[in-house]
């Protein structure tokens, strides 16, 4: 073993050693370490920057209090996790989940650091607030408390966020209201994932799903193949789930399942335009459960508390959380004939899982440069807001489709570069830490 070898091994026992029980964590900054080992070993004094990496730059820990609609007094834990500023203001979305914890947050703000390498820098925050079951009142209440306190750590040119789960343009709009009043000016960029009529970008509702999408085609095509006639495999029913979905018909393929928390539906006949619109008033105005679409759709079946990837198909698209394919599942999808998985949410495989895809040849689009669609579209709201300009529809889909395929090219010739030609994860970390990495060195230990 190298030296660079059992330096990276001493970084990731002294991550164990600090903070022992987040385990999510672990599992973000283990599968980034071990694939920078061929890099350092080629160029050892990138070794330099990984001990502080590895450290956020700041994580806010704080108290949300707000009343519920019997005027009882709840109290929530709210998030912000500043982890990396070398390239750029940190930026990273939030997510309100019950599930939401420090662990949690740092291994998503972790991925962010090399997801936004163009040009920003990696955040993420949230709350174990979850808006599920919750009234109007109750979230804004919510929202409005959360950022009365967020507000001191925010701005256009140090920390944007945006949405992830629980978090959507209802959100968005709660929060930017409660800047806004609290600073009394008109920061437009200091959150991205806004709507239309207050300078939020055409396609960023889109992006992240649609992104995946043209990722998923990008790696087919460099096999030859593409996902026409495709039968497709997805989960979640959120943003990004129906917005691959959507993408995915527009480009021929055919998609029999999403899913939520409770069950998965399979339609045999496949999810279409009508059937997806059905799908985006129940959960995003209706706020129901996706069940609801077996009783509405008299072919397709519900299957409670289980997860869509039992099912046979071409290809998979987990769009819901972290660690939804473990390795059991992975052998599911390769023994049922799937050729390739691209994630739409953020760590979604295990890494028993990634070890199946690749062992069986499975083509794998990792998060980190699959679902980037979103923040590189937030990277283009930010640039339309500092303009004062919106640009059109087409506009901001083509310059997306050109976004994912040089995030697809990125991803290959690092790979390459490391000896592991065809493997998008390895890739996607070694590009987004040279850039990180390069600035690190020029900025000297901050
Ligand atoms: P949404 O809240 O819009 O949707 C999340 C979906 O996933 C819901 O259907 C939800 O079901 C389901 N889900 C959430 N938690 C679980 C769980 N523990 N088990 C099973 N199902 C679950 O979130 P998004 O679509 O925005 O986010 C989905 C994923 O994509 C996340 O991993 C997020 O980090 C990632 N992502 C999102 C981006 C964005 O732009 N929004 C950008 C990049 C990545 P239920 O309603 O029952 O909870």
């Amino acid at each position: 073993m190298s030296t660079t070898d059992n330096y990276v091994d001493e970084v990731y026992q002294e991550v164990l050693r600090r903070d022992p029980d987040q385990t999510e964590f672990h599992q973000a900054v283990y599968e980034v370490l071990q694939s920078l080992k061929p890099l350092l070993r080629l160029e050892p004094q990138y070794a330099d920057v990984l001990n502080r990496i590895v450290e956020p730059e700041r994580a806010i820990v704080f108290r949300v209090p707000w009343a519920d609609d019997d005027n009882a007094i709840r109290v929530n834990r709210g998030f912000r996790v500043q982890f990396n500023g070398a390239i750029g203001p940190y930026k990273g979305g939030l997510r309100f989940h019950e599930s939401v914890t420090l662990s949690i947050m740092k291994f998503l703000a972790f991925e962010q650091i090399f997801k936004n390498s163009l040009s920003i820098g990696g955040g993420k925050g949230g709350s174990d607030f979850d808006p599920k079951g919750r009234s109007e009142g109750e979230v804004m209440r919510f929202c409005q408390s959360f950022m009365t306190e967020l507000s001191h750590h925010i701005g256009a040119n140090t920390d944007i966020p945006a949405g992830d789960i629980g978090v959507g343009g209802r959100e968005i709009g709660y929060l930017f209201g409660q800047f806004r009043r609290l600073k009394k000016t008109y920061e437009a960029g200091v959150l991205t994932g806004k709507a239309l009529s207050y300078g939020g970008s055409e396609i960023r509702p889109e992006a992240t799903g649609y992104g995946c999408a043209y990722f998923a085609q990008e790696m087919l095509e460099h096999h030859g193949d593409s996902l026409k006639d495709k039968r497709v495999l997805i989960s979640g029913a959120g943003n990004v789930a129906q917005f691959c979905v959507e993408k995915v018909n527009q480009l021929g393929g055919k998609c029999v399942t999403m899913s939520d928390s409770g069950g998965y539906i399979y339609d045999e006949n496949g999810i279409d335009a009508e059937k997806l619109a059905f799908v985006m008033d129940l959960k995003n105005n209706q706020r129901g459960r996706i069940y609801e679409y077996a009783e509405r759709y008299k072919g397709a079946k519900y299957y409670k508390d289980e997860r869509p990837w039992n099912v046979p198909a071409d290809f998979a698209f987990p769009c819901a959380t972290q660690n939804e394919i473990d390795g059991e599942d992975a052998k599911h999808l390769v023994a049922n004939g799937v050729r390739g998985v691209c994630e739409g949410a953020n760590m979604p495989s295990t890494p028993d899982a990634i070890a199946i895809y690749h062992q069986n040849e499975v083509l794998f689009g990792p998060a980190k440069a699959a679902n980037a669609g979103g923040v590189a579209t937030s990277a283009l709201e930010m640039s339309q807001n500092s303009l004062r300009m919106s640009w059109s529809r087409d506009d901001v889909d083509q310059r997306l489709r050109h976004i994912m395929v040089d995030i697809f090219n990125n991803a290959a010739k690092a790979a390459e570069r490391v000896g592991s030609p065809g493997n998008l994860a390895v890739g996607a970390n070694i590009a987004g830490f040279l850039k990180v990495a390069d600035a690190m060195l020029a900025q000297g230990v901050v």
